[in-house]
């Protein structure tokens, strides 16, 4: 049922005032849908690493029968059309998930070489989305794939439980939805979240589930595709167990992704199918979905921009949790999804932090995307897309994002970078405020998985030194 009680107030009060708080909260709920939260919920933040939103059939994907259980399933509630990552890859992405701040502020914005010999790791000075969950009386569950969300980097605070393997295998749905079920079993009279990360999707794609196709293209898509299929028919059984043991509507359901995927969209040094190194929309582009029956109603996508840095305060909103006292860069979605707030039109949205180097920043409205990259001096270890030091795309005539018109449309070069500094310094501001971040020595093994997840190369191809400017960056 849905109420609106802050959890904090309840505490200290008698059985008797708290009948009577809960009738009187019925009575305003009914009166005033802005009211509409629920501190009583279960939460599920299901996040399949690596999902391009152009490849699920509620995103209008046609090719291939991809994402069955999925699109039936989210339409019991309302995803958003347009929703941007912070980062084209995974731990800079994932960190803005849960801390709802941007890669320059949350720290995990290293020049991707520099993973070799320090790893960030979250300050204590940031509160990560679990941790201010469990601290309202949720038991905290996480199933991951390791490697980039690992504990390394500090993704295990405020988890009761925090499951990774010891070997990143790129296959992982399976045991891990087997995993998810259990621990669901065990906890069924408890109040939960659960995070549940799955690397199926990346690299390798190993099931065929479609016929592979004939050209170096079609292969690539058709493999990528067999393997989010296979990862959507073990979400299912997630799905399924949640209706048919009557969880669903006592339980929040988020379905996002941390990047797309490039598949063969760019012409990359080595890798046509990979991703980390640019800021093109192919990797930014990723599914939001919130399910939540009673709280959110069902069946409608949104139109206007949002980020996975509005994902944490939505989720905490829905929940009755005050957002006072947090640090937080991103927006309240819920009376977006309630339907009394208006969607958030031409909201523009930043990324940065690519593995190429924590100056590289972009932002994008729904007419343009203005891209900045300091000028490599020496070898481009990966990706020689030779991006030029800036670049506009006019997305209206050029969704691809393929010919530069930075040259002749100044002005609305200008009106871009304008906003765009104000958020690096707002950014910079916030970095401040928190503290500097904090680095720890790498450990071979962590770094072995980001190798084998094709994040980083082998040592001595990446020691090669790149030397950036930083035109954007104060
Ligand atoms: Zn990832």
């Amino acid at each position: 049922m849905a109420m609106t009680v802050n959890r904090r107030c309840l505490t200290g009060l008698g059985v008797g005032m708290l009948v009577g708080l809960i009738g009187l909260v019925a009575w305003v709920t009914r009166a005033d849908p802005r009211d509409q939260v629920d501190p009583q919920r279960n939460i599920i933040l299901i996040l399949v690493d690596t999902l391009r939103a152009d490849h699920v059939g509620l995103y209008g994907y046609e090719e291939r029968p991809t994402t069955p259980s999925i699109d039936r399933f989210s339409r019991r509630g309302r995803w958003f059309e347009n929703a941007w990552s912070t980062a084209p890859w995974t731990t800079p992405s994932i960190m803005s998930l849960m801390t709802s701040l941007y890669p320059a502020v949350h720290g995990f914005n290293l020049e991707g070489h520099r993973y070799a010999s320090v790893v960030p790791t979250l300050s204590e000075s940031i509160r990560p989305l679990a941790e201010v969950l469990r601290t309202n009386g949720y038991r905290t569950m996480a199933v991951t794939g390791g490697g980039g969300v690992g504990s390394v980097y500090g993704f295990d605070r405020g988890f009761d439980r925090f499951f990774e393997p010891d070997v990143v295998t790129g296959e992982d749905v399976k045991s891990g939805v087997d995993l998810a079920l259990h621990w669901l079993k065990s906890v069924e009279s408890e109040q939960f979240f659960l995070f549940f990360h799955t690397y199926e999707v990346h690299l390798p794609n190993t099931h065929i589930i479609f016929a592979e196709g004939a050209s170096t293209v079609d292969q690539a898509t058709s493999a990528y595709d067999s393997d989010l299929a296979f990862a959507d028919q073990h979400l299912g059984r997630l799905f399924d167990t949640l209706e048919t043991q009557g969880q669903l509507n006592n339980t929040l359901v988020i379905i996002t992704a941390d990047h797309g995927e490039n598949l063969h969209d760019r012409i990359l040094a080595e890798r046509p199918v990979e991703h980390g190194h640019h800021l093109h929309d192919e990797l930014l582009s990723v599914p939001l979905i919130f399910v939540a029956p009673g709280l959110i109603p069902a069946g409608e996508g949104i139109p206007g921009p949002v980020q996975l840095t509005d994902v944490m305060p939505t989720i905490l909103s829905l929940a009755g949790i005050d957002l006072d006292g947090l640090s937080l860069q991103g927006t309240d979605l819920r009376g977006i999804l309630q339907d009394w707030a208006p969607s958030l039109d031409n909201r523009p949205m930043f990324a940065g932090a690519p593995l190429q180097g924590s100056s590289w920043h972009s932002i994008r409205t729904s007419d343009a995307k203005l891209m900045v990259t300091p000028q490599v001096n020496g070898t481009n270890w990966w990706n020689r897309i030779n991006q030029p030091a800036e670049a506009l795309y006019l997305l209206e005539t050029d969704p691809l994002e393929r010919t530069n018109v930075h040259d002749s449309r100044p002005e609305i070069t200008a009106d871009l970078e304008g906003i765009l500094r104000q958020q690096l310094k707002a950014n910079n501001d916030r970095r401040h405020e928190l503290g500097p971040v904090k680095l720890v020595p790498s450990e071979n093994e962590q770094m072995k998985n980001l190798v084998e997840l094709g994040y980083l190369e082998p040592k001595e191809e990446f020691e090669s030194p790149l030397q950036t400017t930083a035109p954007f960056d104060e």
